[in-house]
């Protein structure tokens, strides 16, 4: 099947044509025109080969056997699929939006920190490829990690959220990885060796068999439906809406407009949908009063709070603020405490010299086997959180659950029974920067 090619309505593009000049008209030719072929992806979404049959009412039901699931292909699960299916790993990423990144690409939010703390580069492996990348192929601008800054978002790094999603899928197809979107699970059972997941899209059904499970939902949705305990506040952190009123968005480099969503709430269709719906009520009134063009607009309100994991550990404020050094650490994390609340944010920036770590038995839920955390649901209190929450922290989390998943799959264990200096070796193999 080919898109782009004789599809739509043939009279408007005629029309369109005919109102260009001929220089418009050949560049709109050569765009219009030039499509693309799905059916390779096609074998790829369905994971041709694995077993499929299609039913008599036209829902495929698809069965697959993996040994990695990561369900959420947001800022971390995006990392986490790559690294499994570089470590050789039948990986299966399933993501409910329509492409990878999540609060990054989605919600808009491209503008991932921190890679460095006090004059030197901290956390590296495959976020920082990928964000590199994306801004070396922008012609864009890398902040000097050898400087520490006044304001410590001046070492952000300005990335094109469209070339990411780009990128991150080009990966994922060389490591191997699985896309299924528009997926979700809807019920989960364990077996002998690992998980059963029934996951359901429209027009899809897919029985996923699996070894480990990675939950980057960023709301531990899956640690949810397994009854494993999870926390979250009464009061949580306000999402926000991304837009541009006025000039285009130039991607790559610059933030783009936000707007506070009170009481956004990722956990549920209707609660996304009632946080999309308030966001996008707000523009509209913004609109109007500024009397300028709306020129950009993100399609889902980016969320910065949620469920977070009752883990083998917890991270606190104290061994956050203090840089406590775990034994098990796989990452550091560094960047102010930052909580957002109905007055706005004053981040409180760490002591000199101060960078703390991320323990592997913080992406563990407590009392489980073969399932993994990884993202702004790792288990911390609720201040440690605010800072554990950015997206170069969650791509290391990531990382780190790949390798974890990945090597238990292949030594038919549980995560925190694989030696935990292998997974280091392995982690620092794939240029991750480990702690000690
Ligand atoms: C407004 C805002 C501004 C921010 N600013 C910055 C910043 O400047 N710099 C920075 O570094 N960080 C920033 N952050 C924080 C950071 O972006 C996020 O905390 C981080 O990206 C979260 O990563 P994650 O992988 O845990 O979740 P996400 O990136 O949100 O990914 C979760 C993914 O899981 C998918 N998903 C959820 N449930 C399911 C399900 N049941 N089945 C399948 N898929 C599912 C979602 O669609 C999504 O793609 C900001 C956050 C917000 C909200």
């Amino acid at each position: 099947m080919t898109a782009g090619v004789g599809r739509g309505p043939v009279n408007a593009t005629n029309r369109v044509v005919k109102d260009m000049g001929m220089a418009d008209r050949r560049t709109f030719l050569q765009y219009t025109v030039a499509g693309v072929a799905i059916a390779s992806t096609t074998n790829i979404v369905l994971g041709v080969g694995r077993n499929e049959a299609t039913d008599v009412s036209g829902t495929d039901s698809i069965q697959v056997n993996v040994d990695v699931l990561v369900i959420g292909g947001g800022t971390a699960g995006t990392i986490a699929a790559i690294q499994a299916g570089r470590l050789g790993a039948k990986t299966l990423l399933v993501e409910r939006n329509s492409q990878l990144g999540g609060a990054m690409t989605t919600g808009g939010v491209a503008f991932p920190g921190l890679f460095d703390a006090w004059g030197k580069q901290v956390i590296a492996g495959i976020g920082w490829e990928l964000v590199r990348e994306s801004v070396e192929l922008d012609g864009g601008t890398f902040p000097d990690f050898k400087k520490v800054p006044k304001r410590h978002w001046q070492n952000q790094v300005y990335t094109n959220q469209f070339l990411y999603v780009l990128l991150a899928e080009e990966k994922c197809e060389q490591a191997g990885v699985q896309i299924a979107y528009y997926e979700f699970p809807e019920a989960i059972r364990k077996t002998l060796d690992g998980w059963q997941v029934d996951c359901v899209g429209f027009g899809t059904r897919r029985r996923v068999l699996c070894k480990q499970i990675i939950d980057c939902t960023g709301g531990a949705e899956v640690v949810g439906m397994l009854k494993l305990p999870r926390l979250r506040d009464k009061e949580t952190q306000p999402g926000s809406m991304l837009f541009k009123i006025g000039s285009g968005h130039k991607p790559g480099t610059e933030q783009i407009h936000r707007l506070y969503v009170h009481g956004a709430d990722s956990s549920s269709a209707a609660t996304v949908t009632a946080a999309n719906l308030a966001g996008r009520r707000d523009i509209l009134k913004k609109v109007r009063a500024s009397k300028k063009k709306l020129m950009h607009l993100q399609p889902e309100t980016a969320f910065r709070e949620s469920y977070r994991i009752v883990g083998e550990t917890m991270v606190t404020h104290e061994d956050y603020t203090s840089g406590r050094r775990f034994d098990d650490a796989i990452s550091y994390a560094f960047y102010p405490v930052d909580l957002h609340t109905r007055s706005g944010v004053r981040p409180k920036p760490l002591a000199p010299d101060t960078v703390p770590t991320i323990p592997l038995s913080a992406l563990v839920p407590k009392d489980s086997r073969n399932i993994l955390v990884a993202g702004r649901s790792v288990s911390s209190d609720r201040l440690a959180n605010s800072a554990l929450r950015v997206q170069a922290p969650c791509m290391a989390m990531g990382q780190a659950a790949g390798v974890a998943a990945a090597l238990a799959a292949q030594q038919q264990t549980t995560p925190l029974s694989v030696s935990l200096e292998e997974i280091k070796r392995t982690l620092r193999a794939h240029n991750a920067i480990v702690p000690g």
